[in-house]
Formats: C-alpha cells, sequence, structure tokens
C-alpha cells in the first residue's frame, strides 16, 4: 500500500514550554481593522491569474522573492529546519469543516506553531471566526479590483499569529468555482510565501462535493501531503467523503496527497458513531477524532471565535486541541479504499435496516466501537 509520510512539524517547532505565548499574538486592532499580516515582498503577479483552468493544472515553479526572512534554516531554539506539513479539509458544505479547521489551527497556533490556514471555499467564510467575525477580502477579488496582487496585501493577521488567506471564488454566475484556488496556490507558490513566513502547517480549507478540477488542486502534486475529510454519519456527507477517496485514489499514483484520517463532526449518538466507524472500516481509513456537536461551538461563533478563543477552557475546546494533538503526531497516510456506487448503496441499505436495533443495543455493528 502506498504511503505517503512527512517528518514536518513533529513536536520540533516553536514550543517554548508548551505555551500558548510561543507564537506572537497579533494586536486586536489588527485584527478588527482587516489589516494585511506583515507578510513577505511581492516577487511578481502570478502568471496563472489571468485564466481558469478546469483542469486544475498544477502550481508553476516558485521562484525567490526579494523579502528578508529567516534564512539559515534553524528554529529558534536552534533545531533542524524541518518540512512545512500542508493539510487539506475537504468535505460536504456545511458539514462543519471551516469550524474544526479554524479551531485545529488555533490549538496548533497555541502549541506555539505558525500556521497558515488557506480558505479554499467559494464562500470565502473560513477565517472569519480567527478574526473576530470579520472577513477578509479574497485573493480573486483583489485581483479584479487591481489586476495584480502581492502575497502581502492577501494575507491577514488572525488568533495568535495565524496568517489568513481566502482564495475566493468567481462572481456569482460566471466563471469557475475552482479558479480561486488554482490562482490563490499558483500566487503564494511564486511568491515564496510559505518558506519566507517560515511556516510549518498550510491548511486548506476545501469544499468536498464540488466536481471541478480547482477543488483537486491541494490533493495534486506537490500541494498537501495529507487529506483529512470532515463527516457526520449523514449519508450525503459520507456520500462526499467516498467521493473525495476517489479522487485521492485517482491522484495517489502521481504523488498526490494520500488520506490521513476521518474527522468524525456532529457524531455524539451511539449509532451515528457505529455508522462512522463501520465506514472507515469499509474504506480503509481511520477515525481521527470524534467532535460532538456543541452548544459551545454556537456560542463561539456568534462571538466571531473559535472555542479554543472563546472557551478555552471548555470540554469542546480540549476535544479540538486532542486533534491537533493528533495531527502533529499523524505521519503516514495512505491511499483509500472507496466504495463503488453500488456497494456503498448496499451499504447504505443495510445500516437503513440496522439502525434502530444499534440504537436500542439490540445488536452492535462490525467495526462499531460503542
Ligand atoms: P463548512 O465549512 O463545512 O461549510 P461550517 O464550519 O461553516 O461548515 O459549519 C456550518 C455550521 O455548523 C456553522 O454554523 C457551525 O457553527 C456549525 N457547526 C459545525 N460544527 C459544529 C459542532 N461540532 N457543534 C455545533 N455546531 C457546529
Ligand atoms: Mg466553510
Amino acid at each position: 500500500m502506498a504511503t505517503r509520510n512527512t517528518t514536518a512539524g513533529e513536536g520540533s517547532a516553536r514550543k517554548s514550554g508548551g505555551g500558548r505565548t510561543a507564537a506572537k499574538a497579533p494586536s486586536a486592532a489588527a485584527r478588527a481593522g482587516g489589516a494585511p499580516a506583515a507578510g513577505p515582498e511581492a516577487a511578481a503577479a502570478p502568471r496563472a491569474a489571468a485564466g481558469c483552468s478546469c483542469g486544475g493544472a498544477p502550481a508553476g515553479p516558485a521562484r525567490a522573492a526579494s523579502a528578508p526572512g529567516r534564512s539559515n534554516g534553524t528554529r529558534p531554539g536552534g533545531a533542524a529546519r524541518k518540512k512545512i506539513k500542508q493539510i487539506a479539509i475537504y468535505g460536504k458544505g456545511g458539514i462543519g469543516k471551516s469550524t474544526t479547521t479554524s479551531n485545529l489551527s488555533a490549538a496548533l497556533a497555541d502549541m506555539g506553531y505558525k500556521v497558515m490556514q488557506f480558505g479554499c471555499d467559494p464562500k470565502a467564510d473560513s477565517t472569519n471566526t480567527l478574526r473576530d467575525g470579520t472577513y477578509i477580502p479574497t485573493i480573486l477579488e483583489l485581483l479584479r479590483e487591481k489586476g495584480r496582487v502581492e502575497a502581502r496585501e492577501a494575507i491577514f493577521e488572525g488568533y495568535n499569529g495565524i496568517y489568513c488567506v481566502e482564495a475566493g471564488g468567481p462572481s456569482p454566475g460566471v466563471g469557475c468555482a475552482g479558479r480561486g484556488i488554482i490562482t490563490a496556490v499558483q500566487l503564494l507558490k511564486q511568491q515564496n510565501v510559505y518558506e519566507e513566513l517560515d511556516l510549518d502547517y498550510v491548511i486548506y480549507d476545501v469544499l468536498g462535493d464540488v466536481v471541478c478540477g480547482g477543488f483537486a488542486v491541494p490533493i495534486r502534486e506537490g500541494i498537501a501531503q495529507h487529506v483529512f475529510t470532515v463527516s457526520s454519519s449523514d449519508f450525503m456527507a459520507i456520500y462526499a467523503a467516498n467521493n473525495l477517496f476517489r479522487g485521492i485514489q485517482k491522484y495517489s499514483n502521481a504523488g498526490g496527497a494520500l488520506l490521513g484520517g476521518l474527522i468524525a463532526n456532529s457524531v455524539s449518538s451511539g449509532y451515528q458513531r457505529a455508522i462512522v466507524d463501520d465506514f472507515v472500516q469499509q474504506t480503509g481509513t481511520k477515525v481521527m477524532q470524534y467532535v460532538p456537536r456543541s452548544i459551545t461551538v454556537t456560542q463561539s461563533e456568534l462571538s466571531g471565535k473559535t472555542a479554543i478563543e472563546a472557551a478555552p477552557e471548555s470540554e469542546q475546546a480540549e476535544v479540538y486541541r486532542e486533534l491537533a494533538r493528533r495531527v502533529e503526531a499523524h505521519e503516514e497516510s495512505t491511499v483509500p479504499k472507496p466504495l463503488d456506487a453500488q456497494d456503498l448503496r448496499a451499504w447504505a441499505a443495510k445500516w437503513s435496516d440496522q439502525i434502530l436495533a444499534v440504537e436500542r443495543g439490540e445488536v452492535r455493528s462490525a467495526g462499531a466501537q460503542i
């Protein structure tokens, strides 16, 4: 079985006594005011900015930027430079990707890592809970306005120094929804942003139910190493996850990102857990974390924040911190075994028959750990 691993960020990065203080917190004014984060100087406008490539052409070669940055390949503590860990989080629209991703980013930043959260949903709402509920201009909007974008104009500082980027989408009713991702990834790569900012993690938050080459960009060669999918036990969420597994399988021989696991969101009751457990067993993957549906998330979102920021002592925040520790420890991703359409239907029908019995505790599903 093909595997892909990374040594990035393995506990060596900026941990200074396990502190929330390791990464510099941005000023409230900078966050609320929408000021771009300090970033590298621009090298050039991206070559691909002018056109959509629904084939999802890989990003062009990175070239040196002129900005000053840490270039001696060492961490502040003297540890050797580790490779950046790039993660893509996919899932059906509304399933909780941005909520999960933002809490994960916030938890990793609190652990002392330098994190960029890269919103790849045309809705462009990935990063707002890292920025007191404010929205940032997207790369596509900036390009439409100016014709040329410098990376530092598109990177905004969020909670605990997290770098926030939104790719954006086309004007409603016009063009390819995945174009923003292609353009944004190319822009940051060409301007050598990841290296200049000396990032430990880039986390792409990607809508997983649109079939377009643009949305596959983070999976393709040279972008992310690990993919995690957010899914509940609802059939349409699992259907989207299974489609994603097909995409991962398709690109796996060409050096694409492999699957790290499934983040089970809004999974609380016994039968929900049993369904998700059975699905991961059938498709050869694992559950990274069970995230319950929680009023803490709702309250935090209403105040424009993650649970990590608004309710750091809550049980829900601890669930996200544990997820972050598991992502930190995760090294080996694998090629999933998606179900074909017929098998997925048969699998769902089996659950239709036994769901009430599982809920009543009369039977245990194979693979269920309830
Ligand atoms: P996506 O990014 O997948 O479209 P969001 O992260 O925006 O989805 O979540 C959709 C809605 O569901 C938001 O209002 C969010 O607060 C809510 N939500 C997501 N996960 C949870 C959870 N674990 N508990 C409570 N509400 C949640
Ligand atoms: Mg979202």
